[in-house]
């Protein structure tokens, strides 16, 4: 059935109909190899008007890239029934023209095809405008993929997305990966979420979508990307947005420097000023305002040499000089003027700045006010110098040293007095000057001092420039810095020779004296005993008395010149010891029960271990030890009569204390009072005889011992003086 029986048009107007509207027809009888075509067909495909052209002059006039295409559709037509296909036909103008064939091909109850009939139509130029378009895409995909541009588009409704390789390779991918809009949304850095959030809310209101934010690479890496994109609303509902995504991490990178290193030149506490070759200023910070009170509009643009005081003019002439050579000048210190006149002292550093080719256009300046730095310098010197006058004008030798004790600075005292030379000592050490027999001593106490931070303080013998050793009291304080570190040590050498000497002479005496009392003041004792046991049973009371009261007296000189023998011996180092074995328990009863008797007024109670305790010491020597305790506890409580001794002991020492509730002694005296000759100083005080040594006799005679002498006391409230000492040997 041709066409026109099927949709019911006579086929002359059919004809008409279709030559009208550009549409060609062709017929074709294959078992007579009939060919019919309308007029327009003949034009379609460039056969002369009225000449008679075979199915077979076909093939020839399609353009030779189409023609394979165009054979194969036929072979399947004459399967299917259906044709349908488009080519090219090429004219002999060598003009070329787009055909869309549509048709059908008839088959006999054989199967055989018998006929085929169909239309022409002209798509030249809907194929003209397809291709425009195809390559004008192909063009726009192109500049995109040599650019930094990703192409998307994103359907609001299905939440799919269709996406440029760019995209992918921006977001760390692959090209040809496959990404869901979800896995792109992960990607966001989590505190830029909230930015993208919002510019899709916003771009849902009004069309556009455009954001900065970072996304996170599949390697961690961070970028930054700028996305900006167009909406598409179908009544009024937005139905999907497509647009561009750009890497700009290279340019936010470039843009964080320039605001970082704006920030470091606005804040810089130096001036930063640049300037030309020909001194003109280029920029101005706001520090180089503030310390030569121009501002930015009063110098860029002006020459350089307003703040440069005109007897200096000369140098910036060096400096341009130096900076052409692609040299800096470093630390170059000058002075320049402010707005108001002030000459300043400044250091400069200065750097040639490049263009792009590398030449040198002009230099940066950083300028540092050091006016205040210069002027504590000058009154660091002036203070120093009167310090070393006022130090080299004391008689004292003064020293000092670093942390590590090195000493490092003497005054003139030191050089007159030893005869020594800076490098002398500098070569030979300061210990050269101290006595063989002091050094060791010396040493250690100086060791002890670096070590710990005590002050140093010792008496040694220094040798003077005449080589004569002479006494000296060295001491040293550390000082500090304000968190309490040690900074350095201060010392001073006190020539205390004559002192030394009158303090031998009066030990001499105090030797010969009591050595040549002890003898006579004995013989006196023995005397007054006999003359005691003589009358005794007569009725003189005077005489008694006279002679009991001589007796006493007799006892406290005896003990007086005791003290003062051992206290020579003690210096002379004559002190001995004999040690014994007997129990401490017999000891403190006996040594208690002789003072209970001097003493009746003061009642003396004993704590003590059952068992004996037997220790190996000299006995004697223990018990004027716990004598001058007791003595002292009964002397100094006048108002309270109650005394107590204790005794503990363990498998390896044995403690003895001897507590009173009288005067006591303030904390800052406990210390002192074992001196040789120290008394403390009261009004309370005063008023009890003594000379001060009997501490210091017990101290020595524990130490011997190995032991240990303890005192707690609080003011008003009574002492407790102690001793520990092994109980072996
Ligand atoms: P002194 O002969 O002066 O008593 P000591 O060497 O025995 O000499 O004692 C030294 C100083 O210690 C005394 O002058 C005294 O000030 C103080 N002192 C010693 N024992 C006591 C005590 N039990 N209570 C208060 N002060 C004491």
């Amino acid at each position: 059935m041709s066409i026109a029986e099927k949709i019911k048009i006579p086929d002359e107007e059919l004809q008409t109909i279709l030559n009208s509207a550009g549409i060609a027809t062709f017929n074709c009888h294959f078992p007579t190899d009939t060919f019919i075509v309308s007029e327009r067909y003949m034009e379609m495909f460039d056969f002369d008007k009225g000449s008679k052209p075979s199915i077979h002059d076909i093939p020839a006039r399609i353009h030779p890239d189409d023609l394979d295409y165009r054979n194969e559709i036929i072979k399947v037509a004459f399967i299917t029934g259906t044709i349908n296909y488009e080519v090219r036909i090429v004219h002999r103008d060598r003009s070329i023209h787009w055909v869309r064939v549509n048709g059908s091909i008839t088959f006999d109850e054989n199967k055989q095809p018998i006929s085929s009939i169909g239309i022409v139509t002209d798509v030249t130029k809907e194929k003209n405008i397809l291709q425009s378009l195809e390559e004008k895409e192909l063009r726009l995909r192109l500049a995109m993929d040599v650019s930094k541009l990703g192409i998307w588009d994103l359907d609001f409704t299905t939440d799919d997305i269709i996406y440029s390789e760019k995209v992918a390779e921006i977001l760390g991918h692959p090209p040809s990966a496959i990404l869901t809009h979800q896995q792109m949304v992960d990607q966001i850095y989590p505190d830029d979420k909230k930015i993208v959030e919002d510019a899709l809310a916003a771009a849902k209101q009004n069309g556009i979508y455009v954001y900065n934010a970072r996304f996170i690479r599949p390697d961690n890496s961070v970028i930054w990307a700028h996305m900006k994109g167009k909406v598409i609303f179908n009544e009024g509902v937005p139905i999907r947005v497509y647009g561009t995504m750009t890497d700009i991490t290279e340019n936010r990178i470039i843009d964080e420097m320039k605001t970082t290193l704006a920030a470091i030149v606005a804040s810089s506490e130096d001036a930063i000023v640049s300037k030309r070759l020909d001194g003109i200023v280029t920029s101005w910070n706001n520090s180089a305002e503030r310390i030569f009170g121009y501002t930015p509009e009063e110098m860029i643009g002006q020459h350089i040499s307003k703040i440069i005081p005109p007897d200096r003019l000369n140098e910036e002439t060096t400096i341009i000089e130096t900076l052409k050579k692609g040299l800096r000048v470093e630390h170059f210190e000058t002075k320049r003027l402010t707005k108001d006149g002030r000459l300043l002292d400044v250091s400069l550093a200065i750097s040639p700045l490049k263009n792009s080719n590398g030449m040198i256009i002009g230099a940066s300046k950083v300028a540092r006010d050091i006016t205040e730095q210069k002027k504590i310098i000058r009154d660091l010197q002036e203070s120093e110098a009167k310090f070393r006058l006022l130090a080299d004008s004391m008689p004292q030798k003064i020293w000092t040293s670093d942390i590590k004790g090195n000493l490092n600075y003497f005054n003139k005292a030191v050089y007159d007095e030893s005869g020594l030379q800076y490098e002398d000592i500098y070569n030979y050490g300061w210990m050269d000057v101290v006595h063989p027999d002091d050094k060791e001593e010396n040493i250690r106490r100086w060791k002890h001092s670096i070590d710990t931070g005590e002050d140093f303080i010792l008496e040694h013998r220094l040798r003077g420039y005449t080589g004569e050793y002479r006494w000296q009291l060295s001491r040293a304080i550390p000082q500090k810095d304000c968190n309490g570190n040690i900074q350095m040590w201060v010392g001073t050498s006190t020539d205390i020779h004559q002192i030394k000497e009158s303090e031998e002479q009066k030990d001499f005496f105090i030797s010969i004296a009591s050595h040549e009392l002890k003898t006579p003041v004995t013989s006196i004792k023995g005397y007054v005993q006999i003359l005691l046991s003589i009358y005794a049973k007569k009725e003189d009371t005077f005489l008694n008395n006279a002679l009991l009261t001589i007796d006493k007296q007799i006892i406290t000189l005896t003990t007086l010149i005791g003290d003062l023998l051992d206290m020579s011996k003690i210096k002379t180092g004559a002190l001995e010891l004999e040690k014994q074995q007997f129990d401490i328990n017999t000891l403190v009863e006996e040594t208690v029960k002789e003072i209970r008797y001097a003493t009746p007024a003061h009642s003396i109670n004993i704590t003590k271990p059952g068992n004996n305790i037997e220790v190996f010491a000299d006995k004697r020597r223990i018990s004027q030890a716990l004598i001058n305790f007791l003595t002292n506890a009964v002397k100094y409580s006048p108002n309270n009569h109650q005394v107590d001794v204790t005794v503990t002991a363990n498998n390896k020492e044995v403690h003895v204390s001897v507590r009173d509730y009288g005067i006591g002694i303030d904390r800052q005296e406990h210390e002192k009072i074992f001196e040789r000759f120290y008394r403390v100083e009261g009004k309370d005080e005063k008023t009890y005889p003594g000379f001060g040594i009997g501490l210091f006799i017990a101290s020595e005679i524990i130490k011997k011992h190995s032991g240990k002498i303890m005192v707690t006391s609080e003011k008003g409230k009574g002492s407790t003086f102690s001793f520990i000492i092994p109980t072996h040997n």
